[in-house]
């Protein structure tokens, strides 16, 4: 069975109300008469644009998610929002925990499973120090789990291999903005959309991903006729659909196009001279690496005129050219990106000429303008970014690296100095790694698929048989426990107390509403009682939601994350709060850095860097670096990956939605000409394969692909599609280049 959108639409019976179905965007309210006992203010689970929503509860139920009309998405959800109803009820919750006991996992007490996995650490830790034992988290966890992970791990247990699946997102974003901007995360918020007079997404496929803030876009073009939309990007996408220039981009070669843009910019004299001789400087590695000049910079973007890079990235100097033009002249450019540019081996190099565009045109800090990376995940950037759950970071911006912020977080942990780890911890990739190596003995996975979601999977899947492995999870089974030594059943969303952060800095209240299945326990229970177990109670004095947020605000007072003002009170009180937000009385502030906005910018004049140590952005003079793998006779096509409306990451949650079975997330699209060359028609079975492993998915001939380029969705849950992702790392970032893998296509021949 294949659903149209429209007939899925009337599956759940639902109306667009709101007018809103679009080429790649669903919006919605409900209207059938459901009964309702209570509402209560909430926000969506899944995305990074943090839609906010009211919840109907009734006899104890979830039974109605509507989007809040006074919410920055003015009442509209797409299908994932209006899931987080359906979510809650899927068959296949987990309630119980279970011990693996004779090769098979077995229902047992909370206290024996948590008592099995306190062992399971200490007799690594006791093999292998604290390095043996490691955390890999989630985008998903709330605010005070993730901060209570990274304390229990960090200042507890002694090692710094904290890491999770927004370093497979957004960790090329966040080391962009801190090199640049020296403090991670965006500058603008979403209000900028109703001033841009240009858009320019680049590796976002906004109409699916995220969909309830591009219709925000659609709104400002519909209104505003006059604004144009640049869409770079190899697919034809339904966000390519309203662009006014669509760069069908070749995968992986963005910096040589962003160098090529900064080129024709400073050529045309479309640059801002004065901005960037108050507020901008030139850098070549490092932030702090020795000052260079525009005119080194200007030297440097020779290589990179754009008849020079028009081979290489798929595209005629024509259309570069225009896309600078276009930029340039606009009044107020607004950048949005994600995955497309995050997710390769150069993302640290894109992410910082992305931004660059911005200084040299001075685009940035008035309204409608500034580089805008998306968040993929819902709280990848308030939970696990801003509380540096990552293995090189500490909260609110501290470095693990830096002897000052260790002694900075000892102090406000309670611990004696020294006892945070100076050496940076094992991210993502690498942590799988050891654990196939035997040098991570233990781990606790939260919230998170990486059996289905790491690049490479086959390879790391190895690391997860090998080492003890305690899972939690609400739902059960999913691929990862399958390798868990200790399951442990999660409640999830309205289930738990929380915070929720999105792409626009503002953090959420999410309130528990209902209570979990079965024997469920939120992921802040499991964290204080395996502690407890592990000898670090007394570290984890906070252990309620609203006790843990206190002491997370405190831990951000004075720094460039300071949200000291956000009490729960007021959390409770309002559609959630955009930070920098430092006392009880502050609004909340849209443009960071800006003066009169911003509170913590303290200079006069247009823009206050104030996280830069000499008030300055850098502009980095970055190379389009060479691919890592070359197109060969072997593997002459190009994989690249994402995802679409319907479904959510490994469709862990999604994937058991009755009505949504009947979505096509198992197809591979390929150029028609590329599929008429291999004989290849629609539907029949194709074998991707790359040097690291194969999948076969159905043959989709489709336009929307460059030729040479085919595409796959992340969903599949028949298939792992991540057999043949690429797992090189991003030097800095340590991001994997899910967007880039030399494959080659055959057919399947009947009865292979
Ligand atoms: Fe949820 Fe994202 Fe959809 Fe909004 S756009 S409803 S946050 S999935």
């Amino acid at each position: 069975m294949h659903l149209t959108r429209r007939e899925l639409l009337h599956y759940f019976g639902a109306t667009a109300a709101t007018g809103l179905i679009g080429p790649g965007c669903i919006g919605w309210t409900r209207e059938e008469a459901i009964p309702v006992d209570s509402w209560h203010k909430s926000v969506c689970r899944f995305c990074g644009s943090g839609c906010e929503t009211r919840v109907g509860l009734r006899g104890g139920k979830v039974v109605k998610v509507e989007g809040l009309q006074e919410g920055w998405n003015r009442g509209r959800l797409c299908i994932k929002g209006l899931l987080n109803r359906e979510i809650l009820y899927v068959s296949d919750r987990a309630q119980y925990p279970m011990v693996r006991k004779n090769g098979q996992l077995e229902r047992v007490s909370w206290d024996e499973a948590l008592d099995a996995a306190a062992a399971g650490f200490r007799e690594a830790m006791a093999q292998g120090g604290p390095d043996a034992v490691a955390f890999y988290g989630s985008g998903q966890l709330f605010t005070q789990e993730s901060y209570t992970a990274n304390k229990l791990f960090k200042g507890g247990l002694g090692t710094n291999n904290v890491d999770g699946n927004p370093r497979l997102c957004m960790a090329s974003a966040a080391f962009g903005y801190k090199s640049v901007f020296g403090a991670d995360e965006p500058s603008g918020c979403y209000d900028d959309i109703e001033h841009a007079t240009l858009f320019f997404v680049i590796g976002a496929n906004m109409a699916e991903c995220h969909p309830v803030v591009w219709e925000r876009v659609r709104d400002r073009l519909r209104t505003a006729p006059e604004t144009r939309v640049i869409v770079v990007d190899p697919r034809r996408t339904p966000t390519a659909r309203d662009a006014t220039l669509h760069l069908q981009i070749r995968p992986g070669t963005d910096v040589a196009l962003l160098n090529a843009m900064a080129y024709e910019l400073l050529r045309t004299g479309l640059v801002d001279p004065a901005f960037i001789n108050d507020f901008v400087t030139f850098r070549k590695g490092t932030a702090d690496a020795p000052p260079l000049t525009l005119e080194d910079f200007r030297a440097f973007l020779e290589d990179y005129a754009p008849e020079k890079v028009a081979n290489l990235c798929g595209l005629s100097s024509a259309e570069i050219r225009e896309a600078a033009r276009l930029f340039g002249i606009s009044q107020a450019a607004l950048s949005f990106w994600t995955m497309g540019l995050n997710q390769q081996t150069h993302g640290v190099a894109a992410n910082r000429m992305m931004m660059a565009l911005h200084l040299l045109t001075g685009q940035i800090g008035r309204p409608g303008t500034g580089p805008f990376s998306l968040t993929g995940q819902t709280n990848a950037g308030g939970g696990v970014r801003d509380t540096g759950s990552l293995a090189h970071a500490l909260p609110a911006g501290r470095l693990v690296t830096k002897a000052h912020d260790r002694q900075d977080m000892e102090r406000l942990w309670g611990l004696p100095e020294g006892r945070i780890s100076p050496n940076p911890g094992l991210s993502a990739v690498p942590l799988f790694e050891a654990m196939r190596e035997g040098r991570v003995r233990a781990a606790l996975v939260m919230a998170t698929n990486p059996a289905r979601s790491l690049p490479n999977a086959d390879r790391y899947r190895v690391g997860m048989e090998k080492a003890f492995l305690v899972v939690s999870d609400s739902i059960f089974p999913t691929d990862t426990a399958k390798y868990a030594d200790v399951f442990l059943p999660a409640a999830m969303w309205a289930e738990k107390e929380g915070v929720l952060s999105q792409s626009e800095r503002r953090y959420h209240l999410v309130e528990k509403l209902v209570e979990p299945p079965g024997e469920a326990r939120s992921d802040l229970d499991i964290l204080v009682a395996l502690g407890e177990r592990l000898g670090h109670g007394a570290l984890l004095k906070a252990r309620t939601p609203e006790a843990v947020w206190d002491e997370w605000r405190m831990v951000s007072a004075g720094t460039t994350y300071d949200f000291s003002g956000m009490t729960y009170a007021r959390l409770k009180a309002l559609p959630g709060l955009i930070w920098p937000c430092p006392t009880e009385q502050h609004p909340g502030t849209c443009r960071r850095y800006v003066p009169g906005e911003d509170p913590l910018a303290k200079k006069e004049g247009r823009i206050d860097f104030y996280a830069r140590p000499d008030g300055r952005a850098v502009v980095f003079l970055s190379e389009q670096g060479p691919f890592r793998e070359d197109l060969t006779s072997d593997y002459p096509m190009t994989l690249t990956t994402g995802r679409r409306l319907e479904h959510w990451h490994t469709a862990t949650l999604t994937g058991r939605i009755a009505q949504l079975q009947g979505i096509d997330i198992d197809s591979l699209e390929i150029h028609p000409g590329d599929a008429a060359v291999m004989g290849v028609k629609e539907g029949e079975l194709v074998q991707v394969t790359s040097a690291r492993g194969s999948v076969r998915l159905k043959a989709l001939p489709s336009m929307r692909v460059r030729p040479g380029v085919v595409f796959a969705l992340m969903h599949s849950t028949e298939h792992l599609v991540n057999a043949a992702t690429s797992d090189y790392l991003d030097p800095t970032s340590a991001q994997p280049e899910y967007k880039l893998a030399a494959v080659r296509v055959e057919r399947v021949k009947e009865g292979t």
